[in-house]
């Protein structure tokens, strides 16, 4: 539900004690300036003869940006398996979960409202459903969709590539989803032991055609590296009971740098997870960072006991890093502020800065939405969440931010386009 606070195209203007930018430096007691739902300016001094609301003692930061999740989970109560469940004993329990389409709609439209009552105001959503089919709402984040494909075996490739053409085909004739020119569709091939080399590129392809993103889950478990290099394993035998196997599918001693390649033609790319990329890996994703980003998802990280995320090396050599909370399947919620909070607690050596633009404008960036959400700055949508500042903590911008990302208060307040909404 929106509440009508702010109309379109008047001007109004919110005070807070601290507002972080992102693609400038925080500025105290700051004023953002908005109209028609965009920013005008963020200063120190409020604009004459527009209406002023000063939210007192709270950080002020660009909506978050999630780069990663599934919202048809989204109606799970917790998530599935143990910690430390082996990756392809939990995708199997994500298989065998039953579910309905009316279901998966419901749980992408509570996920939607979930992520808004959580400052999620822009995110990346893997689309198993379909997008046509969702009631318009209001006031949900503003969702770019990925068309979930999956297809290993060479029998199944000309189906899947010609069913995901189908679906692109069909959405332009209906009018494509857009946000100013940028698509909000894309093309979300499922991860390497679910979409072969060849069906990748294909995909690939078809995603430059209709200039649309890529997203691609790589590199998540040793189990897939395992499974790219002898073909055997836990995945293996997943694809045996589903009659999907083909033992010529990827060459044996395949490894995920054979898949970057390929996700190099993507206009845009988003490689999810990369929990095991090596160090010539992500210095591959650093060259191409224009068109490719990584995307990691803190506690999902956790939830499988992963080896250490090489977040360090990543940001040293280059590499754009977003943020993803993937799904309640493996998460206990869909903020991305939660995911930054335990990034910053487990890579202390990382700026706090540097997290903050992780889920916001690089996340943006990542999703080619970076020219419009993500930052609080002249021209870009006025998509904004505020975060009540610790009580007694020094008055030095750099100790908020870290003191807001020691916390666990949840965002008090959520605007899209300059008008508040509550994600009820
Ligand atoms: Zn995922």
């Amino acid at each position: 539900m929106i509440r009508h606070s702010v109309l379109e195209k008047t001007a109004t203007a919110v005070r807070a004690r601290i507002v972080f930018p992102v693609a400038a430096p925080p500025m105290f007691d700051g004023v953002v300036h908005i109209e028609g739902g965009r920013v005008v300016q963020v200063s120190p001094k409020p604009p004459a003869g527009v209406p002023l609301t000063d939210l007192g003692d709270v950080a002020l930061f660009p909506g978050m940006v999630n780069a990663h999740t599934h919202l048809d989970l989204s109606d799970r109560k917790k998530r599935l398996g143990k910690p430390g469940t082996p990756m392809s004993d939990w995708v199997r329990m994500v298989i065998n979960e039953r579910t309905t389409p009316k279901k998966k709609l419901n749980a992408v439209n509570s996920g939607a409202m979930q992520s808004i009552r959580q400052g999620v105001t822009t995110l990346a959503d893997i689309a198993t459903y379909d997008p046509l089919e969702l009631p318009t709402i209001n006031g949900g984040p503003r969702s770019l969709r990925f068309h979930e494909v999956i297809g290993f075996s060479q029998a199944r490739a000309p189906s899947a590539h010609s069913g995901l053409v189908k679906k692109l085909k069909r959405s332009k004739a209906e009018g494509a989803p857009k946000l100013d020119g940028a698509p909000m569709e894309g093309v979300a091939p499922h991860a390497p032991y679910t979409v072969s080399p060849p069906l990748l590129r294909n995909l690939v392809n078809s995603a430059a055609e209709w200039d649309v993103p890529v997203a691609f889950h790589l590199a998540e478990s040793k189990e897939e590296l395992d499974f790219l290099m002898t073909g055997a394993g836990g995945f293996q035998e997943i694809l045996e009971e589903r009659s999907m196997w083909d033992p010529w599918a990827v060459p044996r001693g395949s490894v995920p740098l054979d898949y970057l390649r390929i996700l190099t033609r993507a206009p845009k790319a988003l490689v999810i997870h990369g929990n095991y990329l090596e160090r010539k890996e992500l210095a591959f994703l650093a060259r191409h960072r224009d068109s490719m980003s990584l995307v990691y998802c803190p506690r999902t990280h956790n939830f499988f006991q992963h080896d250490p995320y090489p977040l360090e090396i990543a940001l040293s050599l280059g590499v754009r890093v977003a943020l993803g909370t993937d799904s309640l399947a493996s998460n206990p919620d869909l903020s991305v502020l939660n995911e930054m909070r335990i990034a910053a607690a487990r890579h202390p050596r990382v700026p706090a800065e540097a997290i903050l633009e992780m889920g916001t404008l690089a996340a943006a960036h990542a999703m080619g939405l970076g020219h419009l959400v993500g930052a609080l700055s002249p021209g870009r949508y006025a998509d904004m969440t505020a975060v009540p500042i610790p009580d007694g903590i020094p008055d030095i911008h750099t100790d908020i931010l870290t003191a807001v990302l020691r916390d666990a208060t949840p965002p008090c307040q959520t605007w899209l386009g300059g008008e508040t909404v509550d994600g009820d």
